[in-house]
């Protein structure tokens, strides 16, 4: 029940009424009985700087950061974790009591379903499939699981170049670069394939970032991975598995973010499979086995 005493967490972004945040965390809220919400906020960037004063003044205890604030709020916050910093990117911020402080937690979110395998991963050679912002967590990710060898494919040179560089200085292994003719034979050296491009998500579920020719390349051995939630699952990963490969879909990655930041906020253990089940039926997904 929200009450007079009840403290407020949030998501920012613009646009944000169409964020999942709101439904797994007040899932994870109602299940645990804190006297907290968490809401979603539209900022605008130009309002980003008043928005946060705004939040400090009404003792908002921590709030989410989607697009278009994830870089922007960086010169805002008192402290950065040495991982968004790697990353370039904050999507958790917390009040410290007299600032703000931030962090990114998506590279949490993407490593999870991984770790569950329980295996070295020094050998594995990963391609990524894009070179925005989710490709920067995902590099961070691979990095964090042990990864040595990273190959990143995208559409723009100067992109890429700018990609690479960012990571020159961080203790990051500094990804190959590649545009996509690269792709047949990128494919049919992954052991790990990760989608960072929108494209497959709903409403355009018949494509695939790689065509379907391209990914008779990929060993029955690999793992494919989808950072896209809807539809559930994405063409890409239907083929992948067609071809023998495990396929892993986004939605644990957007679950796995939301509890790290929840737990951080609360400082409690959170209810994951609460958050998992209430966007399995939010979204109207099968439940897995
Ligand atoms: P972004 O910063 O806009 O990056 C998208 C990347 O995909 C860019 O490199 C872009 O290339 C490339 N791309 C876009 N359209 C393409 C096309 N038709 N062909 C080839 N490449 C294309 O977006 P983002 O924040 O990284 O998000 C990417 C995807 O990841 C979205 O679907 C998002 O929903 C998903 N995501 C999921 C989670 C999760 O928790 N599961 C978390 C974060 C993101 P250019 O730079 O050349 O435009």
């Amino acid at each position: 029940m929200i009450k007079g005493t009840t403290k407020l967490l949030g998501v920012i972004g613009s646009p944000i009424e169409h964020s999942l945040s709101p439904v797994m965390h007040n899932a994870a809220i109602a299940e645990l009985g804190v006297d907290y919400v968490y809401l979603a906020m539209p900022v605008k960037p130009a309002d980003l700087e008043v928005a946060l004063a705004g939040f400090a003044a009404i003792n908002l205890r921590g709030f989410s950061v989607t697009i278009p604030h994830k870089q922007a709020i960086m010169p805002f916050l008192s402290e950065i974790s040495p991982i968004a910093q790697a990353v370039g990117a904050v999507n958790t911020v917390w009040h410290t009591g007299t600032s703000w402080a931030g962090t990114n937690t998506d590279v949490e979110g993407f490593v999870a379903p991984l770790k569950a395998y329980n295996r070295d991963w020094s050998q594995t050679v990963a391609v990524i499939l894009g070179a925005g912002g989710a490709a920067r967590a995902v590099v961070a990710g691979c990095a964090e699981l042990g990864i040595q060898e990273i190959h990143v494919i995208g559409r723009n040179r100067q992109k890429l170049d700018a990609f690479q560089q960012s990571w020159v200085n961080s203790a990051v292994p500094v990804p190959a670069i590649h545009t996509w003719e690269k792709v047949p034979q990128l494919i049919s050296q992954a052991n790990l394939l990760v989608n960072t491009t929108p494209v497959g998500m709903h409403p355009q579920v018949d494509q695939m970032p790689v065509s379907a020719a391209e990914m008779k390349n990929l060993n029955a051995g690999a793992i494919a991975y989808d950072l896209i939630y809807t539809p559930n699952p994405t063409q890409f990963l239907k083929v992948a598995a067609e071809m023998g490969a495990t396929a892993i879909d986004g939605l644990e990655m957007l679950v796995q973010q939301g509890a790290t930041a929840l737990q951080m906020w609360l400082q409690q253990p959170v209810p994951v499979d609460v958050m998992r089940q209430s966007l399995t039926q939010h979204l109207g997904l099968k439940v897995k086995n």
